[in-house]
């Protein structure tokens, strides 16, 4: 798990290491031979007694240990050490308020923000960016934004992919709340006119969860983004993804056969990683004598235990060709590829899917026949492409009814009458006509048709089951599909 560490070492005095983990900092006496540990919740007090160019450190804790004694520190490292212990232990202190436990609903978030900033004290931001995440964090958002304008910083929530205002932040706040989300995510808090990408660890209540933040300048301030990852969301089951029994049939059949390639589709946020992880969690289940599961994904959203995972990283060389190309030398059974967008990458996946291997990936397209044209235009060879691929999926994701309200709109719901999401697919395997279009060259009118031909149910006859039986709407699938 992430975890910051501070260490300040002058030329004389003792070493002294300050690791923040999600638990709260740890204080790391590390001296020659000797390195003691203490959790920042038993320290009870914290001194430092200068004596002229240096000061004793004395950091005493509950009664059940002796306190700490450290001589001659260079006076700035103590100093810092108990700037730093300090602002920990009330981070700690505050965490133990409701607000940081319990969801605060409607226009009182709005309000307590409000208090936050009017309380005047020179800690405002660092108070609102805990607060704003933690609340973020409760509400099962997936992302919270701050937005700048000119007379306003808008603070919104991602909930089951739809964007709300939650609170309107006063200007003036602005710099301070840029420059504290910065230091939060270890971005260069002095770098404004760049784009930036960082993490964190956040502990709320048992659970720790990981945060990504990017922040982008735009004329009015830095608009920042934190992406939430909780591990209590994170586990993948292939028949929670909102399958019917028949699909969810077929797609196990599929990930059973010992080689060829599962394609997904579907525009950002339709829930690709989602069905790729179930997918491999249930391969890591089910399939005996799996030798080992490899993935190349940009980014590594969940660690999926036990399996491989390697990050992307195209500022050092490591792009999705050449992570692929070594992960493919140690031979695993199965290779999942987050995206495939470039001809290398879909060259390398369509001959892996041909040799003993079941790849699974995802490919930018209109429609589930539009994938396999977009693989020719990415220099696959037809014939390649029609032995490899066995099945695309496509799809979406739609808000689910509330089932505490039935719809009409309750606390829980934030008075949306929406609770939760649900996939909704198109599954098209790769008939022998259809493989015979791809061999042909055939227009995506010309797939298409076919795919009708063939009584594929299409996204739209998924969804509009799901409205029959009472699971969504006809409002919101019109909005998920247009
Ligand atoms: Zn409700």
């Amino acid at each position: 798990m992430a975890e910051v560490l501070y260490v300040k070492q002058g030329l004389i005095g003792p070493k002294l290491e300050l690791h923040i983990a999600p638990e709260g900092l740890t204080l790391v006496q590390s001296d020659t031979g000797r390195t003691d540990y203490a959790p920042i919740c038993d320290i009870s007090q914290v001194t430092a007694s200068k004596r002229g160019r240096v000061a004793d450190l004395t950091v005493t804790f509950g009664a059940l240990r002796p306190a700490w004694s450290l001589k001659s520190v260079p006076l700035a490292s103590a100093q810092w050490a108990q700037s730093v212990i300090a602002e920990e232990r009330n981070a700690l202190a505050k965490r133990e308020k409701p607000e940081y436990s319990q969801p605060v609903r409607g226009n009182r978030l709005h309000d307590m923000c409000a208090q936050i900033i009017a309380s005047g004290n020179g800690n405002a931001a660092v108070d609102l960016v805990d607060f704003i995440v933690a609340q973020g964090v409760l509400h099962g958002a997936s992302d919270v934004h701050f937005d700048p304008y000119s007379d306003a910083v808008v603070v919104r929530f991602r909930l089951d992919g739809v964007l709300y205002d939650v609170a309107r932040l006063h200007p003036s706040i602005k710099r301070q709340l840029a420059s504290r989300l910065k230091v939060v995510s270890k971005l260069a808090t002095f770098r404004k006119s760049v784009a930036q990408e960082g993490r964190a660890a956040l502990k709320i209540g048992d659970r720790t969860v990981d945060l990504r933040f990017s922040s982008l300048p735009t004329i009015h301030g830095e608009k920042v983004a934190v992406r939430i990852f909780d591990p209590a969301k994170s586990i993948f089951d292939v028949a929670d993804l909102g399958m019917s029994a028949d699909m969810l049939g077929s797609l196990q059949r599929l990930l059973m056969a010992p080689q060829g390639t599962v394609l997904l589709t579907g525009p950002s946020g339709s829930g690709k990683t989602t069905t790729l992880y179930a997918a491999l969690s249930y391969l890591r289940e089910n399939k005996r004598n799996l030798s080992s599961i490899a993935t190349v994904e940009d980014p590594v959203e969940y660690d999926l235990q036990v399996v491989n995972q390697t990050q992307v990283n195209t500022a050092s060389g490591l792009t999705f060709a050449n992570a692929l190309r070594t992960v493919l030398r140690q031979d695993p059974e199965v290779i999942m590829i987050g995206e495939i967008r470039d001809p290398e990458t879909a060259d390398i996946a369509i001959q892996a899917g041909l040799t003993g291997h079941l790849v699974l990936s995802t490919v930018h397209a209109r429609s589930a026949a539009g994938v396999l044209l977009r693989l020719i235009d990415l220099g696959v060879e037809p014939y390649l492409l029609a032995s490899s691929v066995s099945a695309v999926l496509s799809q979406r994701l739609v808000r689910t009814v509330c089932t505490k309200c039935t719809g009409a709109g309750c606390e829980q719901c934030a008075n949306t009458g929406y609770s939760g999401r649900t996939g909704i697919f198109q599954l098209l395997p790769v008939s022998d006509a259809l493989r015979e279009c791809v061999l042909k060259r055939r227009s995506l009118v010309e797939l298409e048709e076919q795919v009708r031909a063939e009584h594929v149910p299409s996204l739209l006859d998924d969804g509009q089951a799901k409205v029959r039986a009472g699971v969504t709407t006809q409002e919101e699938l019109t909005r998920v599909l247009g």
